[in-house]
């Protein structure tokens, strides 16, 4: 498979892989599956802005432009601002970024306003109904206090990202109906995921 994969597409959507970094280490993360996506997503070294958009091509077949891939994009924040911000004067595409949440865990708290009109849709992995199972299936290296972190992460991107989802992998032992509350009520969608899905 070809290595240093920046972007690439599934279906109709175009793909950024920007980083191997995660806050978490799920215990259905595709880094340690031997599945994977179809490209070889692990990048030997971190990609400068420049490189991202280089990467690009041409976007008029692209429905959606989803930072994503094998990490964390949110580590990476500015790198996001900056390619968005790109896309956003280069295209009319919808912007989507795939986060576990952590992001005010990482840079301090109302990260999310950095992404304010750069970035149209948010999912925020939420994979557990509490706290409990959330350090036991995600492993978060932040401990105790991540899953609400979490919480508290998707609801301030209320009125700051257009479009938030709350998204859950279905899991042994994970209360769907649970997190699906939690979305109802914070006012946001649900995604619930199959697994490998
Ligand atoms: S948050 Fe995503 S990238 Fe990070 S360990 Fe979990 S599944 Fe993997």
């Amino acid at each position: 498979m070809k290595d240093f994969v920046l972007a690439y597409n599934i279906g109709d959507r175009l793909y950024l892989n920007i980083t191997n970094r995660c806050t978490n280490q799920c215990a259905f993360c595709i880094k340690n599956t031997e599945r994977g996506v179809g490209y070889n997503l692990w990048l030997e070294r971190e990609p400068g802005a420049d490189e991202v958009i280089g990467s690009l091509g041409i976007l008029s077949p692209y429905s959606e432009i989803v930072f994503c891939g094998y990490g964390e994009p949110l580590v990476r924040i500015d790198l996001v601002r900056k390619v968005a911000g790109y896309l956003k004067k280069k295209c009319r595409k919808p912007v989507r970024v795939n986060t576990n949440g952590h992001a005010d865990l990482i840079h301090g708290p109302g990260s999310v306003v950095k992404l304010r009109g750069l970035v149209d849709r948010i999912n925020v992995s939420l994979n557990a109904h509490c706290s409990e199972k959330y350090l036991e299936i995600c492993r978060p290296m932040f401990g105790p206090g991540a899953y609400e972190a979490v919480v508290k992460f998707a609801e301030s991107c209320i009125g700051v990202i257009p479009e938030i989802t709350l998204s859950v992998v279905e899991w042994p032992g994970v209360d769907i109906e649970k997190c699906r509350e939690v979305a109802k009520i914070l006012g946001v969608n649900f995604c619930l995921r199959k697994y490998g899905g």
